[in-house]
C-alpha cells in the first residue's frame, strides 16, 4: 500500500474529471518538513508554531523563532506555508508559563485570546515571522478567533510591527495574507462580514466539530458519538465554502477530517478544493481524488445536506457513491 501512495507522488493532485485539488501538509516542527517532498504537496497548509514552545525548555526567544520560521520557508521554496500564531492554552500547555487554573480550559484563556490580552508575545512572534519572510510572500493566520473584531485587531498588530520593520529598513514580505481559522461556531454566524476581512479561510474541524456538537475532543467516549457526515456539521462546512466563494477568498480546511479519503470527498462535494493533513494521509487523499468523477458527486449529494427526512448521517450515501464509483 505505502509502494502503491509512493508511486503517486508525482502525480498532480486532479480528481478524474480534471479539477485540481490544493494538498498540504501539517506540520509544526523541523523534522516534519522532508514530509512535504516526500509527500508530493503543495506545501504546508498549517504550521503550528506552539510546537517549538511546547517542546522548549523556556520561552524561546525572538531569535530563536526567527530561525525556526526562515528554516521552515527554506526548506520548501517556491511552495506556499501558512503559519499559525501560537495556540496556547486549552489541551496545549507550556511546561514555563504557569497555567491557570480553569474550569473548562477549552473554552478558557487561550490562542488569540491570550495573543490579545497579552500583546507582547504576539507582538514578538509576528515580527519574527515578518522578518523572516522578508522577500517572499507571507501567509498567517490566527486561531480560535471568535468575531470578527478579533480579527481586526490581530491583523492591527501585524500592521504595526510592518511599519515598525519599515521604519527600520527591514526587508518587509513581498505580500502578507492574513487568515482567519473557522473554528468556533460564532463565525458561522458572521461568516460573511469575517470573509470580507480575511485574505483567506482555513477550518480548523478539530475544535470546530468539538465545538458544535459539545464533544471534547480528547474524550474517547465522545469520539464515535457524532459523525462529520451528519448534515449538521457538513452543512455548517458548506457554510464556510460559500462564504469564501461568494468573497473570492481561498478557504481550505486544515483539521484530521480532511485526511480520510471519505470525509475528504464529502469535502470536496461541499466545495473544498484545498485540504491539509498528516503526511501520512496525502497518498489516501490523492488516490481517492485520482478516482473521482467530482461533478457525479457534486450532482449526487446536492440534494443529500438538504433532504429535510434526513436528519442521520450521510455517511451510507458517501459510501455507496464511492463503492459505485
Ligand atoms: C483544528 O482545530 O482542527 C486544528 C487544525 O488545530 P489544532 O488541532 O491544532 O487545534
Ligand atoms: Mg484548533
Amino acid at each position: 500500500r505505502q509502494e502503491q501512495y509512493r508511486a503517486l507522488r508525482d502525480q498532480p493532485a486532479v480528481t478524474r474529471d480534471g479539477v485540481r485539488i490544493g494538498l498540504n501538509l501539517n506540520a509544526g516542527l523541523v523534522i516534519d518538513l522532508p514530509h512535504v517532498e516526500e509527500a508530493g504537496a503543495d506545501g504546508i497548509g498549517l504550521f503550528r508554531t506552539e510546537l517549538q514552545f511546547m517542546v522548549a525548555e523556556r520561552l524561546p526567544s525572538t531569535a530563536e523563532q526567527l530561525a525556526l520560521y526562515r528554516t521552515v520557508l527554506d526548506a520548501v521554496p517556491g511552495k506556499s506555508v501558512t503559519f499559525r500564531t501560537l495556540d496556547i492554552g486549552g489541551d496545549k500547555v507550556l511546561p514555563y508559563m504557569r497555567a491557570m487554573e480553569e474550569e473548562n480550559p477549552a473554552l478558557g484563556w487561550r490562542a488569540i485570546r491570550i495573543g490579545l490580552d497579552r500583546p507582547g508575545l504576539l507582538r514578538a512572534q509576528v515580527r519574527a515571522l515578518l522578518k523572516a519572510g522578508g522577500g517572499r510572500e507571507m501567509k498567517i493566520m490566527f486561531p480560535m478567533v471568535a468575531t470578527v473584531d478579533e480579527f481586526a485587531r490581530a491583523k492591527a498588530i501585524v500592521q504595526r510591527e510592518i511599519g515598525h520593520l519599515e521604519r527600520h529598513g527591514h526587508e518587509l514580505p513581498s505580500d502578507v495574507k492574513l487568515g482567519v481559522m473557522v473554528e468556533v461556531p460564532s463565525l458561522l454566524f458572521q461568516i460573511d462580514e469575517m470573509a470580507r476581512e480575511a485574505d483567506f479561510l482555513s477550518v480548523g474541524s478539530n475544535d470546530l466539530m468539538q465545538f458544535l456538537f459539545a464533544a471534547d475532543r480528547e474524550n474517547p467516549q465522545m469520539a464515535d458519538r457524532f459523525d462529520p457526515l451528519h448534515p449538521a456539521c457538513l452543512r455548517a462546512l458548506r457554510c464556510v465554502a460559500e462564504a469564501g466563494a461568494r468573497a473570492n477568498i481561498p478557504v481550505t480546511l486544515c483539521g484530521e477530517l480532511g485526511g480520510k479519503p471519505l470525509e475528504a470527498m464529502a469535502l470536496l462535494a461541499i466545495g473544498y478544493r484545498s485540504l491539509s493533513m498528516s503526511p501520512a494521509s496525502v497518498g489516501p487523499v490523492k488516490a481517492m481524488l485520482l478516482s473521482l468523477d467530482l461533478e457525479a458527486l457534486v450532482e449526487a449529494a446536492s440534494g443529500w445536506l438538504d433532504d429535510r427526512a434526513a436528519g442521520e448521517t450521510l455517511r451510507p450515501q458517501f459510501a455507496a457513491f464511492a463503492k459505485k464509483h
